[in-house]
Parts: structure tokens; C-alpha cells; sequence
């Protein structure tokens, strides 16, 4: 298929690039560089850099069979206290790709959408019908974008999936997590470990769980992006489907950072620090209905797997700044 990635430059689009450029697809990928790295566009992609919002329609009208659309703004923090950069960054320019995708009727849609869609969670593990009440603009930005691909679907014919993350983590070789400023936990531990940061605080120890710290669902990257390659090919013409994309186990702070003691051999100082704002106590993920309509098995649910391949992607990324 020729497809067009949208923040093929980012994380998740990187990885997910790498894997359909692997799978023979004709893959085009949109970065305005913003957050994203010109060399994590993999090899074998044609790169088209600018603003998405006014270099969809050019791209589009080329020819495509499907937008997998990843480019967005993602941090929780900034979104609070930027929410302009949210509603413009990612619902204006989604919606003027929408209409670039209506005018030259490129059928498939692959939408990366968030649990941050659904909020403080009513119930452990969450499901799709679960209510979506976002507590950040950033949720709330995403959630918009799920209401309008709905809308597109039902009256333009749109063959639509929208994949909701939980955390995702862990690289596929060369492609990996590498903010400018990192917020995530695993790759702030990580940080730690290859002395590019002293220690790693642990936000709040009085959470209403066993050890007291948050617990999170953990996704290896490349199993979300197996995710999207059979979203690709279930989208059906009319139809928006929503899935949720986790491990379906969670692990808390303090096991995540013994996890990474474990991988890297290092001590890895940890320190106690007030909650962050926003954060709920427990997030995991339901992913049942992927598993029952894509047919999705992730294979990498192991947590020390998925440090792993993190770590040897820290390693390499420390190594290329320093040369
Ligand atoms: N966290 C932490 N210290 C850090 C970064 C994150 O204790 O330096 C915690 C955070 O409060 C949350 C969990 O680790 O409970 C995962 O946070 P992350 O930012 O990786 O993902 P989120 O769940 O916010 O999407």
C-alpha cells in the first residue's frame, strides 16, 4: 500500500515506519521536525518536511491508500498550561488533514489516540466503553479528534481506527524515545544509568496502591505497532473503531525502577517527591476487543524485555551524542 505518516520522525511513527518500510508498503512520511529527528526517519521513506496543516492536501493528492497519523503534541504539563498549542497543534491541523483526506478521498485512517481520553478511571482495567472524561487538554484535544474522525466515517465513508496508547516504552533497534525535554519514566531512569541525570524522583509514595507508588500499563513499542498494521487492514468503509492498546498488567514505579536496576546493573538513586499534577493512581489497560477484532497478540509484555530493548537504545543514543 502507499501510505502516508504523519510524525514519522517522532517515536512511535519512527518505529512504526520502520516496520511497514520492512513489509514492502510505499511509505511517505510528514515532520515538521518539531519534536522529531530528520535520521529517525528510517531508510526507504520519502521525507516531506513541513506543516502538516499545509502539506497534507500536496502529499494527498499524489495518491495514498492510507494516513496512519501520529504527529502531535504529547506532553500532559504543557498542554495545562498551553492549551492554544493543543487545540491548534493537534485538532486544527487534524482537521485540515481530514478535509485533505475527504478532497482527494484517501479511504484508511489509523488515528493515534490516548488513554488520557478517559481520565481518572471509574473501573480497573479499562475497556472502551468506559466514560471518556479527560482532566488535561491534552486528553481533551485527542477526544475531540476521536468525535470528529466518528462524524467523517458515518458521512464521508472514512475507514477509520482510533488506537488509544497506554505507556508505551522500549525501542526497535535504532528507534527509540529521545525527547528534547524527557518526561517518561522509563527513559528518565535511563538517564540516570548512563549519568546524563543524578537521580530519578518517584512522584508520590502515599498512592491508594501496594507499594504506595503509581502503577501503569506498559506497551513495547513494536507491539503497538503490529497494533496498527492490522488496524490498517481491518478498517472498514462507514466505520470508526476505538481500541485499547496496554498489556493488560501493571507495574508500579518503584517495580519499574527495580526492573531497571536489574537490566542496567546500576543503582540507580531514587528519590521521594510530591505527586504530579494530573497523575491517576492506576492505569491499565483492557485490550480485549483488539484481541477479539484485530486479532492482536503482543508478544513483548515482558517489562524486563521491554527495559531492555530500552536501555540498549539509551546506550546508542548516548554514544551518538557524544561522537
Ligand atoms: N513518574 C515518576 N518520576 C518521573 C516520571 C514519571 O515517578 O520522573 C511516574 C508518574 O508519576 C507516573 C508514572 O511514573 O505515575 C508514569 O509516568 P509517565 O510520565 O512515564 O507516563 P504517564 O502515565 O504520565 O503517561
Amino acid at each position: 500500500m502507499r501510505l502516508v505518516v504523519t510524525g514519522g520522525a517522532g517515536y512511535v511513527g519512527s518505529v512504526c515506519a520502520a516496520h511497514l518500510v520492512d513489509l514492502g508498503h510505499d511509505v511517505v512520511v510528514i515532520d515538521d521536525l518539531s519534536t522529531g529527528h530528520r535520521d529517525a526517519v528510517p531508510d526507504g521513506c520519502r521525507f516531506v518536511e513541513g506543516d502538516l496543516a499545509e502539506v497534507a492536501g500536496p502529499t494527498l493528492a499524489e495518491g495514498a491508500d492510507g494516513v496512519l497519523h501520529f504527529a502531535a503534541r504529547s506532553l500532559v504539563g504543557e498542554s495545562v498550561q498551553h492549551p492554544e498549542r493543543y487545540w491548534h497543534g493537534n485538532v486544527v491541523t487534524t482537521l485540515r488533514l481530514l478535509e485533505a483526506m475527504r478532497e482527494h478521498r484517501t479511504p484508511r485512517l489509523v488515528f493515534s489516540s490516548t488513554a488520557a481520553t478517559y481520565g481518572e478511571p471509574t473501573r480497573v482495567p479499562i475497556s472502551e466503553d468506559a466514560p471518556t472524561a479527560p482532566t488535561n487538554p491534552y486528553g481533551a484535544s485527542k477526544l475531540a479528534i476521536d468525535h470528529a474522525i466518528s462524524s467523517y466515517a458515518a458521512a464521508h465513508g472514512l475507514a477509520a481506527v482510533s488506537l488509544r496508547y497506554f505507556n508505551v516504552a522500549g525501542a526497535h533497534g535504532g528507534f527509540g524515545e529521545r525527547h528534547t525535554v524527557e518526561t517518561h519514566l522509563i527513559p528518565i531512569v535511563l538517564q540516570v544509568a548512563t549519568g546524563e541525570r543524578e537521580a530519578v524522583q518517584i512522584y508520590g509514595e502515599d498512592w491508594p496502591t501496594p507499594d504506595g507508588t503509581c502503577i501503569r500499563d506498559y506497551i513495547h513499542v513494536d507491539d503497538l505497532a503490529d497494533a496498527h498494521l492490522l488496524a490498517l487492514t481491518h478498517a472498514t468503509p462507514g466505520t470508526h473503531r476505538v481500541y485499547n492498546l496496554g498489556s493488560g498488567t501493571g507495574f508500579s514505579v518503584r517495580e519499574v525502577i527495580d526492573t531497571c536496576r536489574a537490566v542496567t546493573g546500576h543503582p540507580l538513586p531514587a528519590r521521594s517527591a510530591p505527586r504530579r499534577a494530573g497523575d491517576p493512581a492506576v492505569l491499565v489497560a483492557s485490550s480485549q476487543r483488539a484481541r477479539d477484532e484485530l486479532g492482536w497478540r503482543p508478544s513483548r509484555t515482558d517489562i524486563a524485555r521491554i527495559v531492555a530493548d530500552a536501555w540498549e537504545f539509551a546506550q546508542r543514543r548516548t554514544a551518538l551524542e557524544v561522537h
